[in-house]
């Protein structure tokens, strides 16, 4: 799945022009930077790919998610609701902001669904952060209705999602602001590293901002410049731009051929009786990172992870008992266990997250399991990998 398959010389001769300017921040030092605008490079690429009218790079998906928050005017109090299914990185978002997660059922689509979303609104509602699992797109049409009906503010958690699109629009851009991740395990990297993007100019602003202590990027002496908001550092180097430059040049290509990959080992899942595939309305928008698909129980699944084991294959993740992808091993979050009292210890949370009634995410997560796709795996690899994976199953399935 990470980018990393595809470095190269492109990467390294952008990481030594940093280098050999000695300029590794991302703002100001015209003297120093000989034209080289790293960050501001990575941001026209992401604008060119995901088609947003604006793009903020910062130094993680997980500072990327409280950006995007902040950019929506999410903060203390509000009540946003999650899924149970998705990277730790989304529930400490809200709750650094201040907010109180309210955990809501996926479906199928393996992210949150219009019906489950439906079931814990309530009039204090302020949004939702949805988030857009192993590389496809939640149900947009859905989910929109909701949003709209109810006049929500919406925050996409693309973290692992750059590449997929829903009837053509990119994942990110449906609500007031979206994030991505780059880090080392992304469908692009840059070891560590983020991505905002919005196409509302009032949603920019403050990203820029919050991302940087609140200075208003204005003139050019740094130490002048006014604070009109209050921030934090959530800045990305030039070093890591230089990198996520590149690899968004290259993530046209990377998705090509996971894609491509990924078909033909759907293809071959076909010859097991009994597999089915995650739901997805739009097909063509995958950004093809994850082969996503279900045994017919929970014991099936958890037999067929230990018949790849017995069998010598790897690349496959059951999440199910994943310790941070999926709720039932979030102790930490169930018990609210923190260094430090937050607004969530304080204010009124409409749910005790040690006893969570989220009946499809047991069953779905229950029996998923997900294969990382290389992009670069050769029709020899395929087919082996191809033939094993189906022996295995067929020994679970029958
Ligand atoms: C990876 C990921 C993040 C966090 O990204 P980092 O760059 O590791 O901080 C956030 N949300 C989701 C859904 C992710 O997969």
């Amino acid at each position: 799945m990470p980018g990393t398959e595809y470095f190269g010389a492109e990467e390294k001769k952008e990481v030594n022009e940093v280098l050999d300017s000695g300029c590794l921040f991302r703002y100001n030092h015209e003297h120093l930077r000989k034209g080289m605008w790293k960050a501001l490079e990575m941001e026209s690429e992401a604008k060119r790919f995901t088609g947003a009218k604006y793009a903020h790079a910062v130094s993680s998906g997980s500072t990327a998610v409280t950006t995007a928050l902040a950019a929506a005017g999410i903060g203390y109090g509000d009540e946003v609701i999650v899924p149970p299914f998705t990277y730790l990185a989304t529930i400490e978002a809200v709750i650094w902001m201040g907010a109180i997660p309210v955990f809501a059922d996926i479906d199928e689509t393996l992210c949150l669904s219009a019906e489950g979303i439906k079931k814990v609104l309530t009039p204090k509602t302020k949004g939702i952060c949805l988030v857009h699992m192993c590389g496809g797109a939640a149900d947009m049409d859905g989910i929109m209705k909701i949003v709209n009906e109810h006049n929500l503010t919406l925050v996409e958690d693309a973290g692992q999602a750059l590449g997929a699109f829903y009837k053509g629009k990119s994942v990110g851009l449906f609500g007031v602001s979206g994030a991505f991740s780059f880090d080392f395990f992304k469908i692009t990297t840059a070891g560590e590293g983020g991505l905002c993007i919005t196409d509302s100019e009032e949603a920019y602003e403050i990203m820029h901002q919050v991302s940087d202590h609140g200075h208003s990027h204005l003139g050019d002496n740094r130490g002048m410049e006014t604070h009109p908001i209050f921030g934090n550092n959530f800045r990305i180097s030039e070093l890591h731009a230089a990198i996520g430059k590149v690899q968004l040049q290259k993530v046209d290509k990377i998705r090509a051929d996971k894609k491509a990959n990924k078909e033909v080992l759907k293809d071959r899942l076909r010859e097991v009786s009994g597999i089915t595939f995650r739901k997805m309305d739009d097909p063509e928008g995958d950004s093809g990172t994850f082969l996503n698909f279900f045994l017919p129980t929970q014991a099936m699944a958890q037999r067929a992870m230990n018949q790849f084991a017995a069998d010598g294959i790897g690349g496959f993740n059951y999440w199910y008992t994943n310790m941070y992808h999926f709720i039932n091993q979030w102790d930490h979050i169930k018990n609210k266990d923190s260094a430090v009292k937050l607004p969530y210890h304080v204010l009124d949370c409409p749910q005790d997250y040690a006893n969570l009634d989220l009946p499809n995410a047991q069953n779905v997560v229950g029996r998923l399991i997900s294969l990382g796709i290389r992009g670069t795996w050769t029709s020899d690899e395929l087919k082996e990998i191809g033939d094993k994976m189906v022996a295995s199953l067929k020994k679970v399935v029958g």
